[in-house]
């Protein structure tokens, strides 16, 4: 019998070998119109085309796995350097591993066992295509599953077998199609995983990535355990706070934080538009992509903090260009600025954050999204009214409180301000943080929400060029916040000249590029005094000496005293 002779050449636990002779005999007894033959049969062909103990060799060096990754993507130094690190410690394990073995018979487990590597960011930083480039460097098989939206366990371990249409869960699944129990094995979107009626799938994930668990799986279908100790797990997603704490616990995080417009064109230089030429079976023709035209291409018709949308708009040119190739048209050896337009249609972005005039009630916030660090352009109008705030933007509840604690800040330091007594009396201020489809929260914009409001009640414009990020609080003390590097990543990009930031977040900067250090000026702020003295376009001198009462003050600054407690 073929499943007979499918499992006889396998070495396989006593386990298996039991359950499965156990199955074959049933199987034999069953009379050939027998509704359970089709079931069972596909169970065997399950259990027996398992790669029990197929394997890839695994001989990683530690040189060749740096070179791969270098030769495949550009910039990600850190990140590139920390794969290395884990790969270097994952290697002597193995020695340390093996040798043990020799000198006891005995299987002592690892202490701590391996961590699992999971990369954090935004859409299109690489994530996915540095795993990919691990599988490479170790020579070992490779297979992806996206985990989002995931709420039932059995899609991770499986149905039983009494189920009508019952499959393995997509380990299992992922596995078998790679034929290697020792693949590089992607799980996308850790963070998108969903709990409810079902069962919480994370537990099932934690066994399946758990070194002290996961030499014994069990998949519901199966009903053998599967040794996953070999299997290389690598976990992407795009934050950190919404991953189940128990299997945050087992990963080593590696952040991948967004491009700077500099490291996309020379992305999209080195590797995007070869591989899209390529793709458009343009491979052979020598197409030059000019200088000018990628740069209009990242500018106006991409905005992202990676480089997926730029991939596509790239694809687009391509296939332009094949189609006037396979009408045996006539197409040009290179791809102007001109040509972009035509391609691609008009700009998308028409102008940045910095081409704007400044204004009166526009604030310029840095937040730190799912999609990366973005620019918020905050706005706030007044009306006549009755002291009422009005929020919109689909801001959360943290945000929303930000908003209120400025609102409060402003009309307990009316004089200082220079506002009337009990102006809000008479009205009503409409806070508005656009892009209102996407979901917005944190206290990170605090600042911003106050300067918008304050440059609207005093009338006074704000400087565009310079992006405010800090929580605030009701006394104006500015506080410490996440994801600055990924925010300032951002103000880069969008052209931004100056980021105003907490003391607190000093620390990290250490981590930002030498090159984005240089090009933009860092103002580290306690209060929010101290924010509108930087942030207001400076008045006139003349005037706003006058009204200070002050000649000397080189620095025209808001007329504010307010001292942050
Ligand atoms: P993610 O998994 O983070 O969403 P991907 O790995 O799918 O992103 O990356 C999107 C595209 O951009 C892929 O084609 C990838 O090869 C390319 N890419 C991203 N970062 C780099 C880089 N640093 N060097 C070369 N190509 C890159």
């Amino acid at each position: 019998m073929e499943f007979k002779k499918r499992i006889k050449g396998i070495k396989i636990s006593k386990e298996v070998r039991k359950k499965v002779d156990k199955e074959l005999k049933r199987f034999a007894r069953l009379p050939h119109h027998s509704p359970e033959r089709p079931y069972l049969e596909n169970y065997l062909d399950w259990v027996t085309s398992m790669p029990w103990n197929v394997k890839t060799a695994n001989d990683v060096s530690i040189k060749r796995a740096a070179k791969i990754l270098n030769e495949d993507h550009y910039g990600l130094k850190q990140v590139k350097e920390r794969v290395v690190e884990y790969l270097a410690v994952m290697k002597l394990k193995e020695i340390n591993e093996k040798e043990k073995k020799k000198s006891s018979k005995e299987k002592i487990p690892e202490e701590g066992g391996p961590t699992i590597l999971c990369f954090i960011g935004p859409p299109g930083v690489g994530k996915t295509s540095i795993g990919k480039s691990i599988a490479r460097a170790l020579g070992r098989k490779y297979r992806r599953i996206s985990l989002g939206g995931i709420r039932d366990e059995a899609e991770i371990r499986g149905h039983r077998r009494t189920y009508v249409g019952a499959l393995p869960g997509r380990i299992v699944q992922g596995i078998k199609t790679t034929g290697t129990k020792n693949p590089v094995f992607m799980l996308d979107e850790i963070d998108k995983v969903g709990i409810d009626f079902r069962g919480d799938p994370s537990a099932a994930l934690l066994e399946a990535l758990d070194p002290e668990q996961n030499h014994s799986f069990s998949d519901h279908y199966l009903e053998v355990p599967f040794d996953l100790s070999e299997v290389m797990f690598i976990c992407t997603g795009n934050i950190l706070d919404t991953i189940p704490p128990a299997l945050k616990d087992r990963m080593e995080i590696i952040r991948f934080s967004g491009y700077t417009e500099e490291e996309k064109f020379n992305i999209a230089k080195k590797f995007l538009w070869n591989k899209q030429l390529r793709f458009n079976g343009l491979g052979k023709e020598k197409i030059d992509l000019q200088e000018r035209a990628l740069h209009q291409v990242i500018r106006r018709y991409t905005r992202e903090a990676g480089v997926r949308e730029l991939e596509r708009m790239l694809a687009t040119i391509c296939r332009k260009i094949a189609k006037k190739k396979a009408e045996d048209k006539k197409f040009g050896s290179k791809v102007s600025l001109a040509d972009v337009r035509k391609h691609l249609g008009p700009a998308k972005f028409t102008s940045t954050v910095v081409e704007k005039e400044d204004e009166v009630g526009v604030a310029t916030g840095l937040a730190w999204t799912q999609s990366g660090g973005e620019i918020l352009l905050i706005e706030t109008v007044l009306m006549p009214g009755k002291g009422k705030l009005l929020l919109t933007g689909q801001l959360g509840d943290v945000m929303k409180e930000s908003a209120q604690a400025a609102f409060s800040y402003a009309k307990s330091h009316w004089k200082e301000l220079g506002l009337a007594e009990n102006f809000a009396k008479k009205i009503d201020v409409h806070i508005h943080v656009p892009e209102g489809s996407v979901p917005k929260d944190g206290p990170s914009a605090g600042i911003a929400m106050a300067t918008s409001l304050i440059s609207a009640l005093t009338k006074r414009p704000t400087r565009k060029e310079a992006g405010l990020t800090g929580e605030i609080t009701l006394r104006g003390r500015v506080l410490e916040i996440g994801g600055i590097k990924e925010k300032i990543i951002a103000a880069h990009r969008a052209g931004l000249k100056a980021v105003i930031l907490p003391k607190d977040n000093r620390k990290n900067l250490e981590d930002v590029s030498a090159k984005v250090k240089r090009d933009l000026k860092f103002i580290f702020v306690a209060n929010l005094d101290q924010v509108l003295s930087e942030v207001f376009v400076p008045q006139k001198k003349k005037r706003a000496a006058k009204k200070n009462g002050e000649t000397k003050r080189k620095r025209v600054a808001v007329p504010l005293t307010v001292s942050a407690s």
